[in-house]
């Protein structure tokens, strides 16, 4: 066995609680519901606090404009991604790429070190259900309460609760699905067709369709998604080692667990610090007991460690029962924070930020592109001389009207015919078809390599390659 994996526990059925037992069968049925226990104290004010600023950036940021242009937009329709000053094409792609692959080893580092940290704190499907099991508390009752109404017949004044709770949450989803479709389509032509009841097909159809996804799964789905769906939280584990931060129980300390009074030393009964009040299953959201070891279902969210560490305030005992710790420490050995594994993860994702960093700063402000004629190589004028007829094609990638200048080199004496300035609005793609005509006594070879020079009202100048072709004696 490597030293550095996880010994595999065998969970079995007596080790559960009875409470503990009920919450871990057919967890997809939903008549089984989890009734999620409220949690309160460190780390679930973190997760309120990372959870509420990333909200206001997600339902804000369709609102903020750069320019004349809606400063994130991603337009598929035109295939223009505008993000600030900045606008990405189909031809920006690897951008794209290099976007996602930092991601994932951003990703791979931080469930090296940290375990379903990401999951916890930072999914959005944790986030949602959050929020409706907030709304939930606040128009039924805590989780208790909620158990027991959903057991008894159902009351009038039930039912209204009931009502104006799905009122809510699909209030809620909604303006989530909105807010999605607010980064592909104008938020502010969104709005205006809302208000004026012109409902585009399309918008309507992605807006329901976001909308009843949030809604599906925030109410009802909850963590049939991360302990079924999430393919996530299956992979997750070839990452964890027994250095990585996860959330665990102290098994030594907590064992032999029992109910107990404060004013008794547990040790004369024989007893360890966990006194089996279920309170860390009861306020877990995918319904484990952490005391049965580390399960792919934990999402990391420290819910149950904030709950226990009252406990042990409540009973006098010191905090940490349950705490974000490694196995090696458990063991009663240092945790190894400086790793080969996470060398490499730091390594490859300093790389890629840095590649998509010099990629970025690369990205022209002009996109210029030059097709040659298919139908015909080359002809020759009325003035003796050969010409040859091309298409450019110019994309003003910045949020200005931009006058571009255009002149090739290649040739000491060369005739343009067409266009030689023009006005492209931002965003804008012009098509521009031109000639060069060029007497035959200039070429000296079948095919001449040739650069198309465009300059920007800035005198920044760029240049494309080419080819001019004269016939075959
Ligand atoms: S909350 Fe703490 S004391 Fe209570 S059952 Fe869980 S581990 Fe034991
Ligand atoms: S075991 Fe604790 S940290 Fe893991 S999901 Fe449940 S409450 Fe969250």
């Amino acid at each position: 066995m490597n030293q550095d994996q996880i010994d595999i526990k065998d969970i079995t059925l007596k080790k559960f609680t009875s409470s503990t037992y009920k919450r871990n069968i057919d967890r997809l049925n939903p008549s089984n519901r989890i009734y999620v226990r409220k949690s309160k104290g460190t780390f679930q004010r973190l997760r309120r606090f990372i959870a509420t600023f990333l909200l206001l950036i997600f339902f804000f940021m369709p609102w903020v404009s750069y320019g004349e242009r809606q400063a994130i937009l991603l337009d598929i329709v035109e295939q223009q991604f505008n993000f600030f000053s900045v606008t990405f094409y189909p031809q920006d792609l690897t951008l794209l790429a290099f976007f996602f692959l930092i991601a994932a080893f951003g990703l791979l580092f931080l469930t090296t070190f940290f375990g379903r940290i990401w999951c916890g704190y930072l999914c959005p499907q944790t986030v949602w259900t959050f929020i409706y099991i907030w709304f939930e508390e606040k128009l039924e009752g805590p989780a208790n309460k909620r158990r027991q109404q959903d057991l008894n017949k159902l009351t009038i004044q039930l039912v209204i609760k009931k009502t104006v709770k799905h009122v809510v949450w699909l209030m809620i989803a909604l303006l989530t699905g909105f807010t999605v479709v607010g980064y592909f389509i104008s938020v502010e032509n969104l709005i205006i067709d809302f208000f004026a009841l012109n409902f585009s097909f399309w918008s309507t159809f992605w807006v329901l369709f976001f909308s009843g996804c949030t809604y599906i799964n925030a109410s009802w789905m909850r963590s049939i998604i991360c302990v079924h769906i999430c393919p996530y939280a299956r992979f997750q584990s070839v990452m964890f080692d027994r250095d990585t931060f996860v959330v665990s129980y102290d098994f030594q300390r907590g064992e032999n667990r029992g109910p107990r009074s404060r004013k008794i030393n547990p040790k004369v009964l024989g007893f360890g610090d966990c006194i089996d009040c279920d309170l860390c299953v009861q306020v877990c959201p995918t319904g484990i007991d952490i005391r049965n070891g580390l399960q792919y279902e934990c999402i990391n969210c420290g819910a149950c460690v904030d709950i226990c560490n009252k406990t042990m305030a409540h009973m006098g005992y010191k905090k940490g029962l349950i705490g974000y710790t490694t196995e090696r420490r458990l063991s009663g050995h240092y945790t190894k924070i400086l790793r080969p594994k996470l060398f490499v993860y730091s390594g490859v994702f300093l790389i890629m930020l840095t590649c998509f960093g010099m990629q970025l700063s690369s990205v022209d402000s002009v996109g210029l592109s030059v097709l040659r004629d298919r139908n015909k190589l080359f002809k020759v004028n009325n003035l003796g001389e050969v010409e040859n007829t091309y298409i450019l094609k110019i994309i003003n990638k910045t949020q200005r009207v931009q006058e571009y200048r255009l002149n090739v080199k290649g040739f000491s004496d060369v005739s343009w015919y067409g266009k030689k300035s023009v006005k492209v609005k931002p965003g804008e793609i012009c098509n521009l078809p031109m000639s060069l005509g060029v007497y035959p006594n200039e070429l000296n070879l079948p095919v001449t390599a040739i650069r198309f020079v465009l300059s920007d009202t800035q005198n920044s100048n760029f240049e494309v390659e080419s080819r001019f072709v004269k016939w075959m004696n």
